[in-house]
């Protein structure tokens, strides 16, 4: 009784303890958001904005970034500026970071949000596919944080990663976009005891997120899924909690993100009937 018991109170402590978010704690940090032309990037950039952030957004659809940059300035931002590019390509990815430094002096936190297309069905065995997405999904992350570093050591800064449950849990029907984010996992986890080795304070928050509605996830999976999508204001307002208050790891929605966690290691194949019995499989197309 005794051992449960302390346990409880050690994890009641162990939350008291923990620090609370508050909003200036970004207040005038200078901060990158990729794929911020739509979905939980564009609703991070308006956050940040309310919060008096200094932010350059980027993704490909410059007409997009533009409306949110206006819309940010009218928000409150410190400052507000995008690039528009592709992440396939690994200069424009360095590129977007040195802007950073050049037009804001510095960086205090990356947010590392963007995903290229996929399919939602059966791996169709495109091996090229899979480069790709791997460039734009995992190696555009690692270029960005390798240029980003300098700066980020400099202001003890962040970054932030945004991942899935599909890249920590064996999904149906995101193949390759599944590989990508279980690789973002392993960079960014390992990084992240090199940097406790070397005594580097740059925190890393990878963010495990559940089903969220944006427009690109509805019109995926909606008529699929038979778990509800959650709000993309309210996670994309937890990502930026979790980064500001240097988690490890964010996971939202905790029901339905962190809790199979606990089945993964203890019974995988429960875990893995109960993924399956959440899509209506009769409504997936032929492999
Ligand atoms: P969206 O499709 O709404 O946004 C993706 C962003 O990435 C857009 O700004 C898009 O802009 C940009 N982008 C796409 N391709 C490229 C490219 N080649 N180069 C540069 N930018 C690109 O996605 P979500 O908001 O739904 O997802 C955001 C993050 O959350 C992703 O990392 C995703 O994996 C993760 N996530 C989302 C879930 C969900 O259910 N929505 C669930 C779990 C994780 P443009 O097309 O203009 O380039």
């Amino acid at each position: 009784i005794l051992i449960p018991f302390l346990g409880l109170v050690l994890a009641f402590w162990f939350y008291s303890a923990r620090e609370t978010f508050k909003p200036e704690m970004l207040k005038g940090k200078r901060v990158i958001v990729t794929g911020a032309s739509t979905g939980i990037g564009e609703e991070m950039a308006y956050h940040l904005a309310r919060m008096g952030s200094h932010i350059l957004i980027t993704a490909r659809t410059e007409s997009k970034l533009q409306k949110v940059v206006e819309r940010c300035r009218e928000l409150g931002a410190a400052s507000a500026q995008y690039i528009s590019g592709t992440m396939e390509d690994m200069a424009f990815a360095e590129h977007v970071v040195k802007e950073a430094q050049t037009s804001l002096g510095g960086l205090d936190m990356l947010i590392l949000n963007h995903v290229g297309t996929s399919y939602f069905g059966y791996f169709d065995g495109d091996v090229g596919h899979i480069r790709k997405l791997l460039e734009i999904n995992f190696l555009s992350y690692v270029a960005m944080t390798v240029s980003a570093l300098p700066m980020l050591k400099e202001s003890e800064g962040s970054i932030v990663v945004v991942s899935s449950m599909a890249g920590k849990v064996g999904f149906p029907f995101t193949v390759p976009y599944s590989a990508t984010k279980f690789a973002l996992d392993g960079f960014f986890s390992s990084l992240r005891q090199e940097f406790h080795i070397q005594n580097i304070n740059v925190s890393i928050t990878l963010c495990i997120l559940g089903f969220i509605d944006t427009e690109r996830a509805l019109h995926a999976a909606a008529d699929v899924l038979l778990v509800p999508a959650a709000p993309r204001a309210e996670c994309a307002l937890e990502i930026l909690k979790g980064g500001a208050l240097r988690y490890r790891e964010l996971y939202y929605r905790y029901g339905s993100t962190r809790l199979p966690l606990l089945l993964r290691d203890c019974a995988a194949e429960l875990l893995e009937s109960m993924v399956r019995s959440r899509y209506r499989l009769d409504r997936i197309g032929p492999g």
